[in-house]
């Protein structure tokens, strides 16, 4: 099908194979105007197979398309899946660039090991994962902070009911156009607290990325919806009563005195990576910030107090998003005014700047792509 294939000198591991019919740039250019998120996908994506006998091979960048599954699939009954959500973001100077990209594949490469999948060699992530986007250039939306969403994925491919880990596996990365988080400042969201539900107990996979996981909080967030919240938020799952993160965001919590909070990476905590980069950000700021656990109780003493004077979420999808308002079915409260803290745009603002490379990068956190 593909007319031209071509092997790419600098990553000699990943064959390009041209989509032969890809979207015509009418078409596409109506669908980056206003993406949404996750609804736009681009014309290629990466794929490598593994299996036991193998290893890795047949590494491609190929057309999007349906991947014919048998109906005996091991994902399709045991859910052995595993995933990453990053970013390419568009530079100021009009180039573009990965953010921490390492930071995603040791972090696919735990999520792995957790569901005794094969780790896949750094080397081989990034580079997937580079080499669709530089394919798929075309596809950033020309709208202000504009990016790729990529979606490295992998799953249990072999075709057998026993349980026990598969011994061939699919890994894909998917790229979508999505659209700018910057115009307004993100509005503040409204949590329920989940009473009925946790996310993640000691010894399981709360702390991997694996689609379980959300499989699992699906029911708790239909709930928060149905009763006119946005997100719902999690307690831990032993003593209900710590506050842990959200479906797919963690929470910080910023005082008076100027110090911030956010729970411990206990097992049961998903480490995001827009977490430990603003734990960085703040820390060289010189605020005093605390890894420790955190009660809805105290919460909500310190949101009435006046102690608590912001909370948000973060990762990688809406970087940052300040929450208004927390409810279960015991009480309610505000948080500050209910709107976007200082404290939370401005760290907000200097993780976007480093993003576009307008702000110093002394950790080399950004990649430049070709
Ligand atoms: C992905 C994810 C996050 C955020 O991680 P980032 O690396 O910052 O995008 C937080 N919590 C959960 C449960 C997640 O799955």
């Amino acid at each position: 099908m593909a007319t031209d294939t071509l092997d790419v000198s600098a990553t000699p591991s990943l064959l390009v194979e041209r989509n032969p019919n890809p979207v015509d740039p009418a078409t596409r250019a109506a669908l980056i105007a206003e993406p949404g998120f996750g609804r736009v996908f681009t014309d290629h994506m990466a794929i490598i197979r593994y299996s036991d006998a193998k290893g890795w091979h047949d590494a491609k960048i190929t057309a999007r398309g349906p991947i014919p599954l048998d109906p005996a699939a091991a994902v399709l009954h045991y859910a052995q899946e595993i995933f990453e959500g990053m970013k390419a973001y568009h530079l100021a100077d009009g180039g573009m660039a990965l953010f921490r990209p390492e930071m995603n594949a040791k972090r696919f490469c735990d999520s792995a090991r957790r569901l005794a999948m094969p780790e896949i060699p750094e080397k081989l992530f990034v580079d997937s994962v580079r080499q669709l986007v530089e394919t798929d250039r075309d596809w950033f939306p020309p709208v202000e902070g504009g990016s790729l969403y990529l979606r490295p994925f992998m799953f249990a491919s072999e075709v057998f009911l026993g349980v026990k880990p598969s011994a061939e596996y699919l890994y894909i990365v998917i790229a979508s156009a999505v659209g700018g988080y910057f115009k307004s400042g993100a509005p503040a969201v409204s949590l329920w607290v989940s009473q009925d539900y946790t996310r993640a107990a000691p010894g399981g996979t709360g702390a991997v990325k694996c689609g379980g996981n959300y499989a699992a909080s699906l029911a708790a967030q239909a709930e928060a919806i149905r009763k006119g919240f946005d997100q719902v938020v999690f307690l831990d799952a032993a003593e209900r009563r710590y506050v842990e993160e959200l479906g797919g965001m963690n929470l910080f919590f910023v005082f008076e005195d100027g110090s911030i909070q956010t729970p411990p990476l206990g097992g049961t905590i998903l480490p995001g990576i827009t977490r430990d980069s603003l734990l960085t950000l703040a820390r060289e700021e010189g605020l005093t910030v605390r890894e420790e656990p955190y009660a809805i109780d105290q919460w909500q003493a310190d949101a009435e107090s006046g102690r608590l004077k912001e909370s948000f979420a973060c990762g990688t999808a809406a970087v940052v998003t300040p929450v208004g308002k927390v409810t279960s079915p015991d009480f309610s409260f505000t948080i500050g005014d209910g709107g976007a803290g200082a404290l939370t745009l401005r760290l907000k603002q200097r993780l976007v700047d480093i993003q576009r490379g307008v702000a110093p990068d002394p950790h080399h956190w950004v990649m430049r792509l070709d």
